[in-house]
This record gives structure tokens, C-alpha cells and sequence, in this order.
């Protein structure tokens, strides 16, 4: 797929640009705890700033039921923005809106009002492209995070004003194309996680998309249990053990290798620091629980990622938040980041509890993409195409 970006946009001094970002950004007692997405919009934003455009930035900011709520207003981020973007940031209530952006001058930047005070923002409601639409001259959309979604801020106005990819989302396209959409083999995907259930389709679509299928986690009990591993205590959908063998069939056709754990560390008790034991799959005991895959599978798998040319990761090995249980996580993870930084290997994570794990590892920032959208991501690693992007398409 082929979409317009910044380069492309033409001479933007004077015009107004109506950027979607995403600016859903965790607060506690009033202050933002992470700004990584605000950090994340500082190219775009900055850059058409920089190039004279008026600059209007959407974004919705928690779950309004589609009407005004003080608790989720933007205005709420705006301080926090304005450090971030090393520049000042007005702020505009969607009732003042139009006088407002009529005294902006080339180069400002606001902020405007969550555009989920709208009821017919998430229906992609006609009146509320309309009147976005009105403020801008030009479209951009920066969040991919949010692309999933058919919203009248993320797709219909892209329908409404020449529309274009912006820096953020042009990088993380980009990104995901060399690692899924024209990846160079052999191509190793790492799935992990709680749930098969919750993964379904990402199995599914990877199968005949990978070379190596890793399964970790949670989900890789559900696995071993169709293959006739007694799991004891642990996290398994047994319910799904039929689905889980249809998927090491299609595997099979396709020529993709699935790996499970062979050794795991067991505990019988789920808290931090308990008594623990690593033995192999077939030892697991009917009180026990698979917390973790062993260090064995972990080095086994780390020598599978040292022949490939790409990786793409969701899901963590193992109950990594609960010391030890982080260890084949953090091992993987070390190893991906050293392929990477020697030239081997491209690679792509996404998932919030993965990126939580990679920072756990302090590898966040050695691998080649971490994407920080979660809905978005996995939707995109099931195959599907995301509305947002779709409508970016020339
Ligand atoms: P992501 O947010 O990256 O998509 P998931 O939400 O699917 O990842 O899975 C993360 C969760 O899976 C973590 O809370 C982790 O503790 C849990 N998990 C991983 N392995 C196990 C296991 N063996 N038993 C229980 N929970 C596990
Ligand atoms: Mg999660």
C-alpha cells in the first residue's frame, strides 16, 4: 500500500493542518506518568509548526460517553504537552472553536478538545467529519495506535481533506511492512502471552506468514496440553486444545516450524520468590504450575532467532511481572537486541505487557521498532487491514 506523507504534502505556510495524534496518555493525582506518546507526535507536529502551517491537533483522551466530561479534557494534558513540544500550546474548547483557530498565526500549535465529547465521533457520524473538517485545510494522521478504529477523527476525515501519513505513523508502517509485510526470511514470529483465546486470529494469520512460530507463555500450556503434556495447575484453555492442534496442522502444511517449551520452571504457589523447579514439560506435577519456559528452550530459542533475518514479538515467555518468572523474557529479549545491534536481525514488538517486559530487560530501545499501540498492533499482526491506514491509501 502506497500513502502520502509529509514530502508530499506540499508548501504548508499559512494553511491550517488538522493532525490526529494520539494523546491518551496515563495520569495519576493530575500529572502525566508516561508522555512516551507525547514524545511520539513531537516530529510531526513540530516539523509542520516549523514549516508555518497552523497546527490543530485531535485526539481523544479517555472514554467519554460521548458527551462533555471535565475529567477527561485535554486541557488536563495541555501543560504536559507543551514541555514536551518545547513550544506553546493553546488549547481550544470545541464551543469557541472556529473563532478560536481564526487568530492562530503560522506556527502555532493547539490543542483541541477531546473528540470524543462528540457522540458521533466513534459512529463516524457525517456532521462530526463535517465540522472537524471545517477547522482544517489539511489532514494528518500521526496515530496508528488509534488506526483500528473507523472514528470520524481517524477515517472519515481522511475522506473529507487531502489526507497524509505523519512522521510517527509514516515510521511505524514502514516498520511493520519489513517485518511482516515484505520481511526478508527466515522470519521468526514469538508469541506469548496469557491466552490462546485472546490470539486466535494473530496464530492463525502467522502460520502462513512465518518461517519459526515461538510459542511462550500462558498460551503455550494450552499447546503442550494437546500434545498430551499433563500441565497440572496451570493456566490452560482445555476447551481450545482441538484449536490448538488445527493450528500446529496448518503449520505443518505450511512449512512453518511451531517451537514449545520443552523445559519450564514450576512453582506451586503464584507469588513473587516462591520454592521453584525447571524440569522438563513431561514432569510437571499435578499441584505444579508452568510460570516460566525453561532455560534450556530459552537458549534453543535464542540459537532460532540467530538464523533468522527478522522477528516480530507479542506476548511475554512467561509470568514475567512475579520474580523469576521474567527470566526467559529477559534472556529472548537480550539475545533479540544483540542480533539486532550486530546487523542479523530485523526486529518489531508490540503489546503492552510486551513492552513493559522489553523495558523490564532494558532492550526497549536495541530493538529495531517497539510499537506502543496495543489494539492496533495485534490487529495488524491478524492480517487485518486497519480503516485508519486504509483511507491514507493513494
Ligand atoms: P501483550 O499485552 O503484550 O499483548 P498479553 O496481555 O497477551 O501480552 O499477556 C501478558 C500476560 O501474560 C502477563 O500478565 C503475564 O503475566 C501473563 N503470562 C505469561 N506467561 C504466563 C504463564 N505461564 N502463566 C500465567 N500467566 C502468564
Ligand atoms: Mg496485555
Amino acid at each position: 500500500m502506497t500513502y502520502r506523507t509529509l514530502d508530499d504534502i506540499g508548501d504548508v505556510a499559512g494553511k491550517r493542518v488538522v493532525v490526529r495524534e494520539d494523546l491518551n496518555v496515563p495520569m495519576a493525582d493530575g500529572r502525566v506518568t508516561d508522555d512516551t506518546r507525547l514524545r511520539a507526535t513531537v516530529a510531526t507536529v513540530g516539523e509542520l509548526a516549523d514549516r508555518g502551517a497552523v497546527v490543530l491537533v485531535l485526539a481523544h483522551f479517555g472514554r467519554p460517553k460521548g458527551q462533555p466530561d471535565p475529567t477527561m479534557s485535554l486541557a488536563l494534558v495541555t501543560r504536559a504537552y507543551e514541555q514536551v513540544l518545547g513550544r506553546p500550546v493553546r488549547f481550544v474548547d470545541w464551543g469557541s472553536a472556529d473563532e478560536a483557530v481564526a487568530t492562530m498565526r503560522p506556527g502555532d500549535v493547539a490543542v483541541l478538545e477531546n473528540t470524543r465529547f462528540f457522540a458521533g465521533e466513534e459512529r463516524n457520524d457525517p456532521d462530526v467529519v463535517d465540522r472537524l473538517a471545517a477547522l482544517g485545510d489539511l489532514y494528518v494522521n500521526d496515530a496508528f495506535s488509534a488506526a483500528h478504529r473507523a472514528h470520524a477523527s481517524t477515517e472519515g476525515l481522511a475522506h473529507r481533506l487531502p489526507a497524509f501519513a505523519g512522521r510517527a505513523m509514516e515510521t511505524e508502517l514502514g516498520a511493520l511492512e519489513k517485518a511482516l509485510g515484505k520481511p526478508e526470511h527466515p522470519v521468526a514470529a514469538v508469541v506469548g502471552g496469557a491466552k490462546v483465546s485472546t490470539k486466535l486470529d494473530v496464530l492463525k494469520h502467522l502460520v502462513g506468514k512465518v518461517d519459526h512460530l515461538i510459542i511462550g507463555g500462558g498460551m503455550a500450556n494450552t499447546f503442550l496440553a494437546a500434545r498430551g503434556v499433563n500441565v497440572g495447575r496451570s493456566l490452560c484453555e482445555h476447551d481450545l486444545t482441538d484449536t490448538a492442534e488445527a493450528i500446529m496442522d496448518a503449520a505443518d502444511r505450511a512449512g512453518c516450524t511451531v517451537h514449545l517449551p520443552y523445559d519450564v520452571v514450576v512453582a506451586t504457589e503464584f507469588r513473587p520468590n516462591p520454592a521453584t523447579r525447571t524440569v522438563n514439560v513431561h514432569e510437571v506435577a499435578a499441584d505444579e504450575m508452568i510460570l516460566d519456559v525453561g532455560p534450556a528452550a530459552a537458549e534453543a530459542l535464542g540459537d532460532v532467532l540467530k538464523n533468522c533475518r527478522t522477528l516480530v514479538w507479542n506476548g511475554p515467555m512467561g509470568a514475567f511481572e512475579t520474580p523469576p518468572f521474567d527470566a526467559a523474557t529477559v534472556a529472548l529479549a537480550r539475545t533479540a537486541a544483540a542480533l539486532t545491534g550486530d546487523g542479523s536481525l530485523v526486529s518489531v514488538a508490540g503489546g503492552g505487557d510486551t513492552v513493559a517486559a522489553l523495558n523490564q530487560a532494558g532492550v526497549a530501545d536495541a530493538f529495531t521498532f517497539v510499537s506502543t499501540a496495543g489494539g492496533a498492533f495485534l490487529e495488524w499482526m491478524e492480517g487485518r487491514e486497519l480503516p485508519g491506514v486504509a483511507a491514507l491509501a493513494r
